[in-house]
């Protein structure tokens, strides 16, 4: 409290009038009243005044209530559609401050939400009524670079941990948009353009710090509460709150070779075909995702996105049947910073926009797939379309699907339609045609990615962990059998 006062004034004399000053300044304004609030099971509670208050001083951080600076930017996640109140944000500065949340949640019986990066585009990361557990303010990535090993807290984002990485020319997969967060990111399993390389994120994990349901703060790495670090490596969110992490680094050039092959939409089946069967002897080094994507209201075109992160003069060889085996209507490949294609796609996919996903895994590809892909392809006004496959496979499928929690390892390709639009109004409409066109598709893929669908039954969700369920079940027994860690792809406890 006194760290919390002296923090309070020395901002209040410096810089009065700042947005911080002034959100330090309301989360130290005494609590109006009590608080409604939602429990854990459902169903509606009042939290006293005085327990708020005893809250608010035992963190670090603020504790924010609605009618606060600084609440309405902190329960925003990155997509638009998703409109929650939490009761109260708690925004952590460190363990200590998530741990005395889990506490206060399982004192008070409240829903809990666990925000880091917050792109979950199902908005898992906030709640309407409980508490949302805020780690978006621990930051700062320290990089080893004799030891090749980055320490990561649990709010940072993939680009600063891209950026602190490639200073040394070292880098572990990440994904391809630099403002997803790093810990969903990563419990979820991680893809990315050097995953073919170097496997998922969860398979360069060298130790994660968690605080579990119990309110413990425990490290598990493979040394230590190994059963646990099996879990989070595709588990998600089920097993208590990833406060660090630690990651295996790479050799990686900041110079790669990369960019964007576009096609017009009339080759768009040749480049299929083309991709399917170059990617299936494609060497670790090259990435190469297919996307079929049309601005809103335009014309669709075929961009083949070239990675790869090796010997840039032997890439070039392997890279020339992209070049020439029809004739694209750009190509703008060309040696460039790895950062720089790894941020490339941050302005199409900004925060704040709608968004709507569906996906699945492919595993041996189907022409009829592909019939339906392309017949069913129909831009609109107002929406961004985009149809994704993503390249899997190299050194992801060479680990067994039980030798972590993410078992999806014979996977090829990871199929994404996702729509973007700005007009609320148009929410019904483009989210209908998704789910419409995605059934079409759907039987064509074996499994999804947890982290791009949550699932909508609990049957999904048991299905998709396959044979690695039971002992996750047993797991969250262990680790959370309350349960209070459940707004993710959900392992329920017996
Ligand atoms: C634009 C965009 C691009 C993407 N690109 C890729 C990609 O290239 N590769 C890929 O693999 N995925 C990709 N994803 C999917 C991404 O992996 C998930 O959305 C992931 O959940 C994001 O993590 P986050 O921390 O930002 O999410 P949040 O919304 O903060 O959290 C997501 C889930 O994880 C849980 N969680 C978050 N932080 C913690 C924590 N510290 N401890 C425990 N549980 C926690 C939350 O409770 C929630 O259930 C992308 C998503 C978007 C929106």
């Amino acid at each position: 409290m006194q760290r919390r006062l002296f923090l309070g004034s020395m901002l209040g004399a410096a810089a009065a009038g700042l947005p911080l000053a002034r959100a330090l300044a309301a989360a130290n304004a005494p609590v109006a009243g009590d608080v409604p609030a939602t429990r854990l099971g459902g169903g509606e509670t009042v939290l006293s005044r005085s327990a708020v208050q005893d809250f608010r001083a035992s963190l670090r951080g603020p504790l924010l209530m609605a009618g606060q600076d600084g609440y309405d930017r902190a329960r925003q996640v990155w997509n638009g559609m998703i409109d929650r109140r939490p009761a109260l944000i708690a925004r952590c500065t460190g363990a200590t401050d998530v741990a005395r949340s889990v506490q206060f949640a399982r004192a008070n019986d409240l829903l809990v939400a666990v925000r880091s990066g917050g792109h979950s585009t199902s908005g898992q990361s906030v709640c309407d009524g409980g508490l949302m557990i805020d780690l978006a303010d621990m930051r700062g990535v320290r990089v080893d670079p004799r030891a090749r090993r980055a320490r990561v807290p649990g709010g940072c984002l993939l680009g600063e941990l891209d950026r602190e990485a490639q200073f040394f020319g070292l880098a572990t997969t990440a994904g391809t948009v630099s403002h997803t967060g790093a810990a969903g990111l990563t419990l979820g399993g991680g893809f990315g353009r050097l995953g073919r390389r170097f496997g998922l994120t969860c398979d360069n994990l060298v130790s994660v710090d968690v605080v579990t349901a119990g309110g413990d703060v425990v490290r598990a790495s493979n040394d230590e509460n190994r059963e646990l670090f099996w879990g989070l490596r595709g588990g998600g969110g089920n097993f208590g709150i990833a406060t660090s992490f630690e990651y295996r680094l790479h050799e990686v050039s900041p110079t790669i070779l990369g960019g964007p092959i576009i096609f017009p939409f009339a080759r768009a089946r040749e480049v299929l075909d083309f991709f399917v069967e170059f990617t299936a002897r494609a060497p670790d080094e090259l990435n190469l995702d297919c996307a079929i994507v049309a601005p809103p209201g335009g014309k669709p075109m075929v961009i083949l996105e070239v990675c790869y992160s090796g010997d840039l003069a032997r890439g070039e060889k392997v890279i020339a049947p992209v070049r020439s085996f029809t004739k694209p209507l750009a190509d703008q490949v060309k040696a460039m910073p790895y950062l720089q294609l790894q941020s490339g796609g941050d302005e199409a996919n900004a925060a704040g926009r709608n968004y709507y996903v569906k996906s699945g895994f492919v595993e041996a590809p189907d022409p009829k797939l592909f019939d339906a892909m392309l017949a069913g392809f129909s831009p609109a006004a107002g929406r961004s379309t985009v149809m994704l496959l993503q390249q899997l496979g190299g050194a992801i499928g060479r680990v067994r699907p039980d030798a972590t929690a993410f078992n999806h390892r014979q996977a090829r390709f990871d199929l994404l339609v996702l729509g973007g639009w700005e007009d609320p109004a148009q929410t019904p409409e483009h989210t209908a045609w998704i789910r419409d066109f995605w059934r079409g598709l759907e039987g064509y893929t074996r499994g999804y990615y947890f982290n791009t669908t949550i699932g909508d039954s609990q049957e999904k969700v048991r299905a998709n962990f396959g044979a690695n369920y039971p002992r996750l079940v047993k797991l969250k027994d262990r680790y959370d059998p309350g349960n209070l860690f459940r707004l993710n792809a959900n392992v329920q406890p017996t």
